[in-house]
């Protein structure tokens, strides 16, 4: 355990049953942990509405425990989503090439505050089982966290500068979901408790790797980031994948799954709807989370937290592989 964590003294405990009368079916068990067979994956928690969430109760007590200023940003959040579809502009602006457009509309995002976009295909390990997929490509966005915000973490202030990252986030995807309309092409925004996984599409779109503690790993911002996504029509050259070196330090560092106030890290990976990989324990972890206003601690003592490192840290460990 570090220093950091032992003057942090104990944490709260991770059970659910602060918010429950009785306990809910297990979100690990809604997530497929276990399961072999390949589906598309269920809302538990943070839903987008579209169905009632076995996690409601808890969604409930964080609505109610928050504090003010979380809310008043949550709610600022949700009405710049009302504008995430709306019409298209009857004539249609045409590219030379999806590589063209691709240029043109990372550079776009960029200047509605992205800090990093990529482009992938919408697949669907990446949408709820409750989602049609209806454009098939997805710029995604990533705003990175203020770190003076989140050097408390969890506490009021890295919950206050969450939100605010999200709103960032989900304001730049609204932006540019318009920008691509305006140019006759559907364009549909997902920022917050949307019904799409940000991850994988993330992960489809170049942005970084998962990490150990179930987050995103970024060269360009490290790891302390949100995401949103902007679905499209408008033909859009992918990125790929990424390679960038998380695999290898994963495979030896202990920091996160030791640091985990709730326990919840593994130090290997699990089956999880028919795939093998880096997985959270639910029960564990959002419990904590609700209860911390946002817990961040992974995040913060990874190794790749440091957006200005990261890229060095990827060649040093690319160099080792080679
Ligand atoms: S956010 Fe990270 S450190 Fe906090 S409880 Fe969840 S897994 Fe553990
Ligand atoms: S703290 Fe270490 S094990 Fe955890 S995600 Fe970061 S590099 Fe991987």
């Amino acid at each position: 355990m570090s220093a950091r964590r032992k003057a942090a003294g104990a944490p709260p405990p991770a059970e659910y049953a602060f918010a429950f009368e009785h306990p809910p079916v297990s979100g690990n068990a809604i997530n497929g942990l276990g399961e072999t067979r390949r589906r598309r994956a269920r809302e538990v928690f943070h839903g987008s509405g579209a169905r009632p969430l076995e996690w409601e109760a808890l969604q409930s007590y964080f609505g109610m425990m928050v504090p003010l200023r979380l809310l008043l940003l949550w709610m600022s959040i949700r009405w710049t989503a009302r504008n995430s579809n709306g019409p298209v502009a009857k004539r249609r602006r045409e590219f030379a090439s999806p590589a063209e457009a691709a240029a043109h509309v990372k550079d776009v995002a960029r200047m509605f505050g992205a800090e990093q976009a990529g482009i992938g295909p919408v697949t669907e390990d990446c949408v709820y089982d409750t989602f049609t997929i209806t454009l098939p490509h997805a710029i995604v966005v990533a705003v990175a966290h203020d770190p003076r915000d989140m050097r408390g973490s969890p506490d009021r202030a890295s919950g206050i500068g969450t939100m605010r990252t999200y709103k960032k986030t989900g304001r730049a995807a609204v932006d540019l979901a318009r920008y691509i309309r305006g140019m006759g092409w559907h364009a549909a925004a997902y920022g917050q408790s949307a019904e799409v996984l940000h991850i994988p599409l993330a992960i489809n779109a170049g942005i970084g790797q998962l990490g150990k503690h179930g987050s995103l790993i970024s060269k360009e911002i490290g790891t302390s980031f949100r995401l949103a996504a902007v679905f499209t029509d408008l033909p859009l050259a992918y990125d790929g994948k990424v390679d960038i070196g998380v695999e290898d330090l994963c495979a030896t560092c202990l920091r996160c799954s030791t640091d985990c106030p709730a326990g919840a890290i593994a130090n290997a990976k699990q089956t999880v709807r028919g795939t093998e990989k880096w997985y959270v324990d639910f029960d564990k972890c959002v419990p904590y989370f609700v209860k911390t206003y946002g817990c961040g601690y992974c995040l913060e003592v990874c190794p790749w937290a440091d957006g200005g490192r990261a890229g060095w840290l990827s060649e040093r460990l690319l160099a080792k592989r080679r």
